[in-house]
């Protein structure tokens, strides 16, 4: 059963029925999607086809209600998606010291749903492959994550600061910035 929330671009959920459905309007442009990256097209240009063309975002709908448009990341995270290979993972955020986090990748729990597949195990190791050779082209785009990335000192004992995600209900998604430094005698610097 369905208990994510918001199943992904083009998924929709359908109370009636407790299911995630395919949005027949959106199916062809998700396809599109995969087809174009598998393609050669890279992401940036599906991001620019996708905003041109006036499509919704599924994601960073800023709270002002303003809608920016699509990014490298929002399609990145779509092509990645492995709910479109018909998994639901569970598990995905915690609460730890009162604040929910998310849960790293590999301790969470993947099942096969019920929902329609819409793309092979095929395409999908293809769009990974090329994902992760394009990382490997960019070093610096996965740790540069975070605005103030490799900027933050901790006061106390200058250690470079570390970045974390979290959600809670008050805030939504957000980062905090922590220093992990231990010291020789094993105490952390918290
Ligand atoms: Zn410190």
């Amino acid at each position: 059963m369905w208990t994510n929330g918001k199943p992904p671009f083009p998924y929709y959920y359908d109370k009636n029925t407790r299911s995630v459905l395919v949005d027949e309007t959106k199916r062809p442009i998700y396809r599109a999607i995969v087809e174009k990256y598998i393609n050669g097209t890279n992401l940036g240009h599906i991001a620019i086809w996708l905003t041109d063309n006036k499509i919704p975002t599924p994601y960073n709908i800023k709270p002002d209600g303003k809608n920016k448009g699509w990014s490298n990341i929002t399609v990145q995270r779509l092509l990645a998606s492995e709910i479109h290979l018909g998994y639901i993972t569970y598990g995905k955020t915690r609460s730890k010291r009162g604040q929910v986090e998310l849960v790293p990748e590999e301790e969470r729990i993947k099942v096969m749903g019920t929902h329609e597949k819409l793309k092979t195990p095929e395409e999908h190791e293809v769009i990974m492959e090329r994902l992760l050779k394009n990382r490997m082209l960019n070093p610096n785009s996965r740790r540069n994550i975070f605005p103030l990335s490799g900027l933050l000192y901790c006061e106390k004992c200058g250690s470079r600061m570390r970045f974390r995600v979290g959600e809670n209900k008050k805030q939504g998604q957000h980062w905090s910035a922590l220093c992990y430094h231990q010291y020789k005698d094993g105490s952390k610097c918290e």
